[in-house]
């Protein structure tokens, strides 16, 4: 109910103000041009398995070495600084469908399409979910699966509500996560997405559950990535 009503006074909000940009309030588009091209697209050289940005190409960097991790590679379009946390948090926030549009379109650009057949995404939390009109990682998952030519299968489910991840250390966030997923049946090779990559807890805990439902691998694809400097 108090969710429908935010819905609503974001409508009146749009109808009685022009549109501003998410990013630096320049009255005009969600995004505007000059934020747009300004977004810090990830580059080689990246870390083989986890697509931490690196200083010279890597098997496993600092960040991932010596951990078990359930995917074969994860990549993010663009780093998760205070602009993107900015375009994100509009996004899943106000459910802006701009937004996923050029969270697509950005990731497709930057992100080499991984060699799958079937594109897949991080389900929503049962609460915090209906209430938005857009899911981020399912958008996203659509718009990449029309970019790359794959079918989109809706084949992970929640086992339990977590607690949010945000503000929880590294250790704390794969104990939360740990069998929170199952996946339907699934086979072959698959791409895993959602909108943030912050540790890799979530998006390794959802690879095992589909691996566990006959996946053979599965590489990960991310709009954002946190990135430790
Ligand atoms: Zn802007
Ligand atoms: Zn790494």
């Amino acid at each position: 109910m108090r969710a429908r009503r935010v819905a609503w006074v974001h409508v009146l909000l749009d109808l009685l103000f022009p549109r501003r940009c998410v990013v630096c309030s320049a009255p005009g588009a969600t995004v505007c041009g000059a934020c747009t091209t300004a977004l810090p697209r990830l580059a080689a050289p990246l870390c083989a398995r986890c697509g931490a940005p690196v200083a010279w190409p890597v098997a496993r960097c600092r960040e991932c070495a010596g951990r078990r991790i359930a995917f074969a590679t994860a990549r993010a379009a663009v780093e998760y600084d205070d602009r993107v946390r900015r375009l994100v948090g509009a996004w899943k926030e106000r459910g802006l469908r701009d937004l996923g549009t050029l969270a697509g379109t950005v990731a497709a650009e930057v992100v080499p399409r991984p060699e799958a057949g079937w594109i897949t995404y991080v389900p929503p939390d049962g609460d915090r979910s209906l209430r938005r009109g857009d899911h981020p990682p399912a958008r996203l998952a659509r718009e990449l699966g029309r970019a790359w030519d794959l079918p989109v299968r809706s084949v992970l489910r929640r086992t339990r509500p977590l607690r949010r991840q945000r503000g929880l250390s590294r250790d704390e966030r794969r104990r939360n996560v740990r069998g929170a997923f199952r996946a339907g049946p699934v086979h072959g090779r698959g791409i895993l997405v959602d909108d943030v990559y912050t540790t890799g807890a979530t998006v390794s805990a959802a690879a095992s559950a589909l691996r566990a439902g006959g996946a053979s691998s599965v590489d990960v694809v991310t709009f954002a990535r946190a990135v430790r400097r």
